[in-house]
């Protein structure tokens, strides 16, 4: 995980910067991973949806 500050890497479980002291974006990364989840969760859920009606939907016969 890199700090916002100075962008020096630091080790996951490191709560605040090894180089600058300032405290790690922690929670703020983990609610980003869970938005990121989510869409990726709607995502599929678009993509099943539009498979069902493509298949249920009747043909148009032009
Ligand atoms: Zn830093």
């Amino acid at each position: 995980m890199s700090c916002l500050y100075c962008q020096h890497a630091n080790p996951v479980d490191a709560s605040e910067c090894s180089q600058c002291g300032m405290p790690l974006p922690f929670e703020a990364a983990m609610a980003g991973e869970r938005r990121l989840r989510r869409f990726t969760w709607f995502c599929v859920g678009l993509t099943l949806f539009c498979i069902v009606m493509f298949f249920w939907l009747p043909r148009s016969i032009a």
